[in-house]
């Protein structure tokens, strides 16, 4: 048996692992005592991927490229290069007839690093179309764009290390003990060692997150910005702010304090739907603790609020200078395994390479120059939902989507799915070819998974960790970044590119992308010059900034009180409470609420492969309070139709104490079956999205339950 060091493919948190192969099969996983995200701990997922690739789901595994040119027909398996032969073909009479953004990539977080730069660089610096998103946008832009409003950079400022220091654990929006487990193990463990450290969670929900709180706030769906302004209002009258570090390291306070004047804690009680003496308890354990960190992810990212909710938790942290020092900070939860990465290679449609600005042309200028292109293009891209709309209405023809699931995780499924019934081309390129996306694809790519790939990642704190392969790919699987080299070549000549294509796509190694990758860093706020995959391999993974001649990353970001903003002073924005894109009305009288479950992992592409993952919840259940149920007359395990503005689902009921009167919960794992016409979870969430990121309101609609007859 031999083993392979390299890291967990599922959440943010970036465990590193051990993973145990022979003969070519992965046979066991452990936890990588060394690695500084988890020190060999594990959660239920991370420790079961070995069975995501065992023999018995190699069914569901992508193993040959395939490809239809008659929709009515099955794909036939094929050759690659028949396959990227046609989709270059195709791909290139579109860019002909119709223009470069015709055509748009979707990725994806699970992407490496490597994967990434190649993709972004693929669609903006050879095709000349910024039509390249990911599912990153659908978990953590408005985080991006929440720091960049108030911090003037995307750049979390904190460190796991920040858990063990601080005095008061802030979580918003986040069931941390089921989405980041390894983090929640970690607070416990620093709540042991730390009795007086004060855990509060604001959730609409009691979450076993809110459950291990000392104090719980359940407020209403969406009502964040109202609770965190009430919290600066008690602040501002109780003397509790941090008056010097406001002069000193601030702007725009006093717009912020003429808002919050109307946030009392008796108006914010209404809104919220807590009780005013807990409003006042949060910020004072906030503002006086010695040590305030906050940890926050999709219940505040996740609403068409969602970038102002992030600045408004931001503002607390500015205003008593809870930040840039040992146990401080507000740190955003990466969803994803690699959703930082992307961010710094600028693989979203509005972002460029490096944290690099695309409506600043001498950062368009530095991108083309790097890539060796005449130009990089100026137009920001569709974003995810704008995206699927516009594949829709015909404005976008061929669409390539790659290891992400969009017909199951995105909201309005009704439109995702008509959006992939038009499009004119459809190529998915999976590990797996089981998912309700694949069912679409007109050309379905192979790709390598975890335990076969080689590259980086970059976890919630910055820290860049190897990823190493155990196994080679399954069957004629290739990587993504190889995936996307040999198809830039074959596509250049048939847009008049040959031979730049050859120049910009002829890497002969996932290092030799890294080092690009790199260069591109340089001088940037995350310039990573100091690093190579010989550094990382010897000493283990390191957080950004890590520039040339540097000995170590930084843990901590803005100690010295400056910001990357023009002034060098982070920002307070002055933002109102505002209602979520759906209320609940007469005719959808409840408030939804979405989340996961500890034990699955997004659309269940993997952990819905492993059965003892199904024993904590094998099947949705809509949760719902006991006297909503006999309202209605329901009782547990009645079959429910669940209609909202968007569509319908039916599925059990079940009574939880979890949820408050007026409002009910399902997990949102769960898709429908493309084939026979069904549709999953996301067919209730609306499409509204936050006007400065782009997220869409996946954590919320408003609904109707209907008990359905027996039978
Ligand atoms: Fe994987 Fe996240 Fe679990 Fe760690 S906490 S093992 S990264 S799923």
């Amino acid at each position: 048996m031999s083993e392979t060091k390299s890291t967990c493919c599922y959440c943010g948190v970036g465990c590193g692992l051990i993973v145990e192969h022979d003969a070519g099969q992965i046979t066991g996983v452990r936890g990588d005592p060394d690695h500084p995200a988890n020190f060999g701990r594990l959660c239920t997922k991370g420790a079961t991927l070995h069975l995501t690739v065992a023999p018995d789901t190699r069914s569901q595994r992508a193993h040959t490229p395939e490809l239809r040119t008659d929709r009515t027909a099955a794909r036939q398996p094929t050759d690659w290069a028949t396959a990227l032969d046609h989709v270059a073909d195709r791909f290139a009479a579109i860019i002909k007839a119709h223009g470069p953004d015709a055509v748009a990539f979707y990725g994806s977080g699970q992407w490496l690093t490597e994967d990434y730069y190649v993709f972004n660089k693929l669609a903006k610096g050879l095709i000349g179309t910024n039509n390249l998103d990911t599912n990153s946008r659908l978990c953590m832009s408005s985080a991006v764009a929440g720091y960049k409003l108030s911090l003037g950079a995307d750049a979390p400022p904190c460190s796991y290390t920040d858990i063990d220091a601080t005095d008061c654990l802030f979580i918003a929006g986040s069931n941390t003990a089921f989405a980041h487990p390894i983090v929640f193990r970690r607070i416990e463990a620093a709540r042991e060692a730390n009795p007086d450290m004060k855990l509060v969670v604001v959730d609409p929900r009691r979450t076993d997150t809110a459950e291990a709180a000392d104090l719980h706030l359940p407020l209403l769906p969406g009502t964040d910005i109202a609770l965190f302004n009430a919290m600066l209002h008690v602040m501002l009258w109780e003397g509790w702010l941090n008056r010097d570090y406001i002069a000193a390291h601030t702007e725009g306070f006093d717009a912020l304090k003429r808002l919050v004047r109307e946030y009392t804690p008796a108006m914010a009680a209404a809104v919220c739907g807590v009780p005013k003496r807990d409003i006042e308890q949060a910020a004072e354990w906030f503002a006086t603790r010695p040590a305030t960190l906050s940890m926050y992810c999709q219940g505040l990212n996740q609403y068409a609020s969602g970038t102002h909710k992030n600045a408004a938790l931001i503002n607390l942290h500015l205003a008593t200078g809870q930040i840039g020092r040992p146990g401080a900070g507000p740190f955003s939860l990466t969803g994803q395994p690699n959703a930082m990465g992307g961010r710094e290679v600028g693989a979203l449609a509005n972002l460029m390479s490096g944290h690099r600005d695309m409506s600043d042309p001498a950062h368009r200028a530095e991108v083309a120059r790097l890539w060796g292109v005449p130009e990089v293009p100026a137009t920001p891209g569709k974003p995810a939902v704008e995206l699927f709309e516009a594949l829709k209405n015909g404005e976008i023809k061929a669409v390539w989507i790659a290891a992400t699931n969009p017909a199951q995780s995105l909201p309005d499924q009704a439109m995702v799915h008509a959006a992939l019934e038009a499009a004119e081309l459809v190529v998915v390129q999976d590990t797996y070819r089981h998912t309700e996306t694949a069912a679409y694809a007109d050309v379905l790519l192979p790709a390598s998974g975890w335990g076969e790939k080689e590259g980086t990642v970059t976890n919630s704190e910055r820290r860049i960790s190897r990823t190493h392969a155990a196994v080679p790919p399954l069957g004629e699987a290739r990587h993504d970044w190889e995936i996307a080299c040999d198809f830039a070549r074959r596509l250049g000549p048939r847009i008049g590119k040959g031979d730049l294509a050859y120049q910009l796509f002829g890497f002969d190694s996932v290092e030799a992308v890294w080092r690009e990758h790199r260069e591109s860093t340089r001088g940037r706020d995350l310039d990573i010059t100091g690093l190579s995959y010989a550094k990382l391999d010897a000493d283990g993974p390191q957080q950004w900034p890590f520039p040339d001649g540097a000995s170590t990353g930084r843990a901590r970001l803005y100690e010295d009180g400056v910001f990357p903003t023009p002034s060098g002073k982070a920002r307070f924005v002055a933002t109102d409470y505002v209602v979520t894109a759906e209320s609940p009305s007469a005719r959808y009288p409840l408030h939804l609420i979405t989340g996961r479950l500890r034990d699955q992992w997004h659309s269940m592409t993997r952990t819905g492969l492993v059965p003892r993952l199904y024993n904590h919840e094998p099947e949705p259940q809509l949760h719902m309070h006991a006297e909503d149920l006999a309202r209605r007359d329901l009782a547990d395990g009645d079959i429910v139709r669940v209609r909202s503005r968007q569509g319908t689902v039916v599925l059990k009921v079940i009574a939880s104490d979890t949820v408050r009167q007026g409002q009910s919960f399902l997990p949102m794992h769960w898709g429908g079956n493309t084939m026979a016409g069904t549709l999953g979870i996301n067919a209730l969430t609306p499409s509204a999205t936050d006007p400065t990121s782009k997220q869409p309101e996946l954590k919320h609609a408003a609904i109707q339950v209907e008990k359905l007859p027996a039978g």
